[in-house]
């Protein structure tokens, strides 16, 4: 067994089981907020062995899922233009907005958009196409936004002049200060993003267990990590001593990652950003700065955020909000489906229904 695997250890994971069992004995309600947890939770069955007493639920942590109506149909508008070319990643492509349009029924009506697996291969995009302006569409977390701010950059440095960004970046600590701020939203404690919190470190999540009380635990995607975050997790509530724990050393350093977080501070300054369900939230987003104005989409003429209404029907802002589980809404597994999402949730791979369309025998 390499070291990999010891993560996923079934007689380990079945002795971590037993004593969370055992010592979990006061009920809580805890949130994971990133769509890979919420896919390894459901996808290694963890899910439906945990104790009665601990309740699962989904937040918002899948960034297609809470990219805005508006953001989306900004998406949609630029696709329409004749002098853009549009480079996405590819979970974006069929992402519901006005009208039932989406990136995909974009692109069969003529549409010049372009899938892409990292932010710099849209630079070759812009080189291939130098009629146009090629927008990359900026959307995800703390994660991504390094790769952009680094694009961006190396854009300068080769002096490109027809491309850009649209940065529609969002940052996870302000989602979490809305979510326990709200009154109506009943979580006991946090598994926090590992991927996030390889960038930013686990300091910024300090105000969880020093203004709200809530313990909160920074790990990784394997059962024994999950596993073991709930247990420390059960033991900070037992002590009644509430913190936020890096568990996830062989990854997350105390304080990030200093060069990625250097390159995202020269390209990117903190904005009041839009969330899906969560409405503007302060200095919850990312917009290009001054320096690199020359790279910004939004600064093109005839861009800006259209008014959106919300997907008629779709209840997604209440499962990113943990408010509602997603087999609670009135259309999942009938109009919404996979195969016919009506809302981003059951789109993406990391989306709450999905995840729970996908793994739904062990619920
Ligand atoms: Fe939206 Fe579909 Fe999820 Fe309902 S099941 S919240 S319609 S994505």
């Amino acid at each position: 067994m390499n070291s990999f695997e010891a993560f996923k250890d079934p007689a380990l994971c079945r002795a971590l089981l037993e004593r969370l069992k055992k010592e979990a004995d006061t009920p809580y309600r805890f949130m994971e907020v990133c769509g890979t947890h919420t896919v390894s939770i459901f996808q290694s069955g963890l899910r439906s062995l945990l104790p009665q007493t601990i309740t699962h639920v989904t937040g918002p942590g899948c960034p297609v899922c809470v990219t805005h109506e508006s953001e989306v149909a900004c998406f949609l508008e630029l696709a329409a233009r004749d002098d853009i070319v549009l480079a996405t990643f590819g979970d974006l492509m069929r992402v519901p907005g006005p009208k039932g349009k989406n990136l995909k029924t974009a692109q069969a009506d003529g549409a010049r958009v372009e899938v892409v697996y990292s932010p710099v291969d849209a630079l070759a995009v812009a080189a291939a196409n130098p009629g146009r302006t090629t927008i990359f569409l900026g959307v995800g977390f703390e994660t991504t936004a390094p790769a952009v701010a680094a694009t961006i950059r190396l854009a300068r440095e080769q002096n490109l002049k027809n491309f850009r960004v649209l940065s529609f970046h969002k940052l996870v600590p302000p989602a979490l200060a809305a979510l326990v701020a709200d009154p109506d939203i009943n979580i006991d404690a946090f598994i926090l993003p590992g991927h996030v919190s390889a960038i930013i470190g686990a300091a910024p999540y300090g105000f969880l267990a020093e203004k709200h009380g809530l313990p909160a635990v920074v790990t990784g995607f394997e059962p024994l990590d999950i596993l073991s975050a709930l247990l420390e997790i059960t033991a900070m509530r037992a002590s009644g001593r509430p913190a936020v724990v890096n568990a996830y050393t062989r990854v997350v350093a105390h304080d990030g990652n200093p060069v990625a977080r250097a390159v995202m501070d020269e390209v990117f300054t903190p904005v009041d950003a839009l969330w899906r369900g969560l409405g503007t939230l302060p200095g919850s987003g990312l917009d290009i700065r001054e320096e690199f104005a020359d790279f910004d989409a939004l600064r093109l003429p005839g861009v800006s955020l259209p008014d959106a209404p919300p997907l008629a029907g779709c209840r997604c802002g209440e499962v990113l909000k943990g408010k509602m589980a997603p087999n609670e809404c009135p259309l999942f597994d009938k109009a919404c489906t996979p195969a016919t999402p009506v809302g981003p949730c059951m789109v993406s791979t990391e989306g709450g229904c999905a995840a729970y369309h996908k793994y739904r025998l062990e619920l």
